[in-house]
């Protein structure tokens, strides 16, 4: 039972175990590259196309030529023809400016399984910690060479972020904007409840826009809840009837304490995970 899949942009199957980059591949030495995580449950890929939209979009922030989607879904579909492990699978799709001088992209899908530290947090919740991002939410629109918004392969970052959380005790993080508003989390979109209403923070500030809290707010919406993307306040979280860290393959997590404190539950965890089933089964392979 193979529990690791590797496939080409051209389609074909390769060995994962062996070695695919050249060294001075552009993705390697500058992080200089895309990617997009997703979830397949039973052969069904959540959200693919806002999924490929989001690679596109990067790839034109990237000033990346223009990615053949259908090469894209064809590739995707190769890896998931060939995973022969669980029901669930962590599909992802890269794509890096390739080597140095050589003028050619390098595109290629992996798939693996679900990350245990995920699994655990989708059930158990999470231990978040704020972390300064040490921007304005007003910044993306002014330097778009900072790429914001973009899902590139930079990620040193957002891993350091985390680590640095666990330094606190924390297993993940909420970043804040120098305004005190909130942003989202190194790989996730931040969602809160008040009332009947569901808030996540504007695109506009510079964070990556969800596919998973597009399905969520889409399903809550149909469900009769209101949903608001709109700034958030950090002060709010401590208020609302709920904190959540929604993405492709956590789905959704309860922030059960924020820096060592304990947040309110008002029991709306399996209520937002059940929309999200039924998003993911109202479209399933989108
Ligand atoms: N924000 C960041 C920085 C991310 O890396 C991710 C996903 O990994 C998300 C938000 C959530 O996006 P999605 O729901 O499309 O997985």
């Amino acid at each position: 039972m193979t529990e690791r899949v590797l496939a080409l942009l051209d389609g074909t199957l390769a060995d994962p175990e062996a070695p695919l980059l050249r060294a001075d591949d552009l993705g390697v030495v500058r992080g200089d590259g895309l990617f997009e995580t997703i979830l397949v449950i039973d052969g069904v890929a959540l959200e693919l196309e806002p999924h490929l939209a989001r690679l596109a979009r990067s790839a034109a922030m990237l000033d990346l030529p223009e990615p053949d989607l259908d090469a894209w879904r064809s590739c995707a579909h190769t890896v998931i023809d060939a995973w022969r492990g669980g029901r669930e699978m962590v599909l992802k799709l890269v794509l890096t400016r390739g080597p140095e001088g050589a003028g050619e992209v390098t595109g290629f899908a992996t798939g693996a399984p679900v990350p245990a530290s995920l699994l655990a947090q989708r059930r158990d919740g999470i231990a978040a910690v704020t972390l300064t991002r040490g921007i304005a939410p007003d910044l993306a629109g002014q330097a778009p060479w900072l790429l914001l918004g973009a899902k590139t392969l930079s990620y040193a970052m957002n891993m350091a972020a985390l680590r640095h959380a666990a330094t606190r005790g924390g297993d993940d993080v909420i970043f804040t904007a120098t305004d005190g508003s909130v942003l989202e989390g190194p790989t996730s979109t931040v969602v809160i409840a008040q009332g009947a209403t569901l808030r996540t923070p504007p695109a506009e500030t510079g964070i990556l826009s969800g596919t998973t809290q597009g399905a969520l707010f889409r399903s809550a919406a149909a469900a009769g809840w209101h949903t608001s993307v709109e700034p958030i306040a950090v002060d709010e979280l401590a208020t609302a009837d709920g904190v959540w860290l929604v993405s492709s393959i956590r789905r959704i997590a309860r922030v059960r304490t924020l820096d060592g404190i304990r947040l309110p539950d008002a029991g709306l965890t399996s209520e937002l995970g059940g929309m999200l089933r039924d998003a993911a089964l109202s479209v399933a392979g989108r």
